[in-house]
């Protein structure tokens, strides 16, 4: 069954929305040029048709507000709606960049009271708010870092460091910065390989990017030793603040030994992500790098480097201000203690219904499971199970990633669900689990209650299409 998504499918010849009163005036004539030479083919529908295809459109997105959103790496907690009526308060929404100074003072201020606070939940000395997204955050970071080392005439230092299990985006960004990116070994337990990273230290590397817990949601419990070897040759260390949540008001990477930090306020900071919407990926440094920060609203102005125009996504600073003020530092130490909590509560009823951990020990906001097993034992695939959960009405978890797990499934329960809710997703997955057992076919062939079924990835991504092509006759 294929359900008919577009207007254009579900158009009835001769239906309108609205009815023009005749015309009593002349009709002018059209130059002929100007004139369409044949019918332009909208969809033709009434307004009620146009009122529910609209909502059964909205009904197909999944979101927080329509149940469990297990996303791992991507923190989708509930995002307060106080947030969105703070930010949506006429003397910030209708501010206008270009506006003088002296008219957008409270603004100015909002912005740099949320660099100071974001300094104190880092442990960072300044912060700028420009960049767009975490990738761009990694992207100017890794640029500082770059600045730092060469207004110190070191130009040799021309390779970064990157775990093998870091988020696609790290090696990306350290490529465009210009490094040769250089590949840390994680050892058995998920963590830095300590004798790997040893080995490849030298004065030719710029540094080493990480994040802490790790994409494995493992705390590297190392992470002093690795501050003290990467330091003592030269090196400086980006925190990819992705993570944070974890640690939120209990572990600060400015204490950890990073130099440079990225925080993801669309993750950690309560504000909607997953549908497209601005993100905003903030920088913090450590003084000796604050000369060469982009824009901050504490020193002032809008002069200096830009990273992006103006100041950067405004209304989702101003969630994030809102957020932290409203939970406040014990608030925010709760959060992350009940991510922490939620993660391994799921991960233990996980292992009860039959799933194994890719490393099993206690796990920080996330863990990944390994699903290599009971593909061997029944051909069902991570990809399946996930395509399964659709059918159950909650959201999959990240899969395949991190890389260095086979048949990945990594789950963030965040700190916003509760005990009922995980009991829940725990005995759908046992169900799903006897399911792989006693029917495997249904489960390849699953989801069988969404919109789209299985669509050929590959052919999405290389050959997407985007728009409507009417068939002409
Ligand atoms: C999400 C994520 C990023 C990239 O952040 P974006 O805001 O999506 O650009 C980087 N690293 C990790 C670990 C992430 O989870």
């Amino acid at each position: 069954m294929t359900q008919r998504l577009l207007s254009f499918e579900k158009s009835v010849p001769g239906r309108r929305s609205a009815v023009v009163p005749p015309l009593d005036v002349p009709m002018p004539e059209l130059p002929r040029a100007f004139a369409r030479q044949s019918d332009l083919p909208l969809p033709q529908l009434c307004e009620l048709d146009v009122s529910r295809h609209y909502k059964q459109l909205a009904d197909c997105a999944y979101g927080v507000n329509s149940g469990f959103y297990p996303l791992g790496s991507c923190t989708m907690k509930y995002n307060p709606a106080v947030n969105e009526a703070a930010a949506a308060l006429p003397g910030f929404q209708q501010a206008h960049p270009l506006a003088p100074e002296e008219a957008t003072r409270g603004c100015r201020a909002a912005m740099a009271e949320l660099e100071r606070d974001l300094c104190e939940v880092t442990g960072m000395d300044a912060f700028t708010l420009q960049p767009a997204a975490g990738a761009h955050g990694e992207l100017t970071g890794l640029l500082l870092i770059k600045a730092y080392h060469e207004a110190r005439g070191d130009s040799r230092r021309v390779r970064m460091l990157v775990p093998d299990s870091a988020h696609g985006t790290n090696p990306a960004s350290a490529a465009m910065a210009g490094y040769t990116v250089v590949s840390v070994r994680s050892r058995a337990d998920g963590c830095v390989d300590l004798d790997h990273l040893r080995s490849l230290l030298g004065d030719d590397v710029a540094g080493i990017m990480l994040t802490n817990p790790n994409t494995l949601g493992l705390f590297e419990r190392d992470i002093l030793t690795i501050s003290e070897l990467v330091h003592g040759a030269g090196g400086l260390l980006y925190y990819d603040g992705a993570n944070l949540n974890a640690i939120l008001g209990l572990a600060r990477p400015g204490d950890m030994g990073f130099d440079v930090t990225h925080l993801n306020l669309h993750k950690t900071f309560a504000t909607p992500h997953g549908g497209g919407g601005p993100g905003s990926g903030p920088v913090g440094v450590k003084a000796a790098l604050k000369p060469f920060l982009p824009v901050t609203a504490s020193a002032g102005a809008a002069d200096g480097l830009q990273v992006k125009a103006f100041y950067g996504n405004f209304s989702v600073m101003l969630k994030a201000l809102c957020y932290l003020k409203v939970l406040g530092g014990d608030g925010l130490a709760q959060a992350g203690r009940h991510a922490v909590l939620n993660a391994n509560y799921l991960l233990h009823r996980l292992r009860q219904a039959g799933y194994a951990p890719a490393y099993d020990q206690p796990c920080m906001h996330e863990f990944v499971l390994c699903l290599e097993a009971i593909k061997h034992e029944t051909g069902v695939s991570a990809l399946d199970v996930a395509k399964a959960m659709i059918d159950h009405g909650i959201h999959p978890p990240t899969m395949y990633f991190p890389l260095i797990v086979h048949e990945a499934l990594m789950f963030e329960p965040t700190e916003t669900e509760d005990q009922a809710t995980l009991e829940r997703v725990a005995d759908i997955m046992k169900e799903i689990l006897s399911q792989a057992r006693s029917d495997p076919q249904s489960l390849h062939e699953a989801p069988h209650n969404a919109p789209i079924g299985r669509p050929d990835e590959v052919k999405a991504a290389r050959e997407p299409v985007l728009k409507y092509q009417p068939e002409r006759p």
